[in-house]
């Protein structure tokens, strides 16, 4: 299923059975009662859903774009954006961060909602720190897992894995999330591309990481970032980028010197030998997406997620 939030229907075929929401309740980590009920009934609401004598046909979360696997072994994607969780004030509602201060409670329930509505086993992800670093990432995804907790992550900025049934997670609000995937090869990639990572070599080195476990043809899908009429940089940040990656160039709404990171990832990306597909949404101009310059540095963190469904095909979401 591939659709933005705007032009898929209300309730389609991904949306979970009503069941789901007792699995919730019944889980390892239960979400309250209170919550799985008023979050179906403002889910349906938000959606126009219209049979709302029935809103128990619809649970978990919407996505900003949503890909599920196609076959056992291959690859799902998706972008998340701040509508359907649990978390509050700066952070409302889907926040995938705990750096930037919200509960724990609220980032476990909000990671247990998203990996359980994509049907992934392990959600996992790093310590981000604008540099490029790769973590390679095994079967069970321990170290980085994002439902046990948000600290203690390894410092790197990438993720590669063969593993199925592993959701590399790449967290962001502003940064261009990257997910990339040679789905015959069975090799996925995620990475954290803002401007002084994409300068710093991240996708070189994460498509590098991939290619030494077997990737060959490799598609890249560019997450919703904030756009080059938004990213008003000083002069001498924008020449720097500019003179080290042209396809930066841009000028801001207000005429003054910016930075285009989604055209200097795409261009990075084609250089690499990707083939590259955008999303044009802008995290500064859209309300249902986190945008740490938009709302002042205090705010959450949305999330790309690249993963490999079990070869046996049991665990595809139903339809
Ligand atoms: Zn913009």
């Amino acid at each position: 299923m591939t659709g933005f939030r705007s032009s898929v229907p209300p309730v389609s075929g991904w949306a979970s059975p009503g069941w789901l929401s007792l699995s919730f309740a019944l889980g390892p980590d239960p979400l309250p009662y209170w919550w799985v009920f008023s979050g179906c009934l403002s889910g349906s609401t938000a959606l126009g859903f219209p049979y709302g004598a029935v809103p128990l046909a619809y649970s978990g979360v919407v996505f900003a774009y949503r890909r599920d696997p196609e076959r056992p072994g291959g690859v799902g994607l998706a972008f998340t954006d701040r509508l359907d969780g649990v978390s509050g004030g700066a952070f409302g509602s889907l926040n995938l961060a705990g750096s930037g201060g919200d509960e724990p409670q609220n980032l476990r329930a909000n990671v247990g909602l998203v990996s359980t509505t994509l049907g992934i086993a392990s959600l996992t992800g790093v310590h981000q720190v604008h540099g490029r670093d790769v973590l390679a990432v095994g079967p069970d995804g321990a170290a980085t897992r994002l439902w046990q907790s948000d600290d203690d992550l390894p410092d790197a900025d990438a993720l590669v894995t063969t593993a199925p049934g592993v959701g590399l997670c790449i967290r962001v609000a502003d940064c261009v999330p990257v997910l990339l995937a040679d789905e015959r090869a069975g090799v996925i990639g995620a990475a954290h591309a803002g401007r002084k990572g994409l300068l710093a070599g991240v996708l070189e080195a994460v498509v590098a990481a991939m290619r030494q476990r077997g990737a060959a043809d490799i598609a890249a899908w560019i997450g919703p970032h904030i756009c080059g009429a938004c990213y008003e940089v000083p002069p001498e940040m924008a020449e720097d980028a500019w003179a080290r990656l042209p396809a930066t160039r841009s000028v801001s709404r207000h005429g003054t010197t910016a930075i285009d990171i989604g055209a200097g990832v795409a261009s990075e990306l084609g250089r690499l030998g990707c083939r590259v597909h955008r999303q044009e949404r802008c995290t500064a101009e859209e309300p249902s997406l986190f945008s740490y310059r938009r709302d002042g540095g205090v705010t959450g963190r949305q999330a790309g997620i690249v993963w490999l469904a079990p070869t046996s095909g049991a665990e595809k979401p139903s339809r």
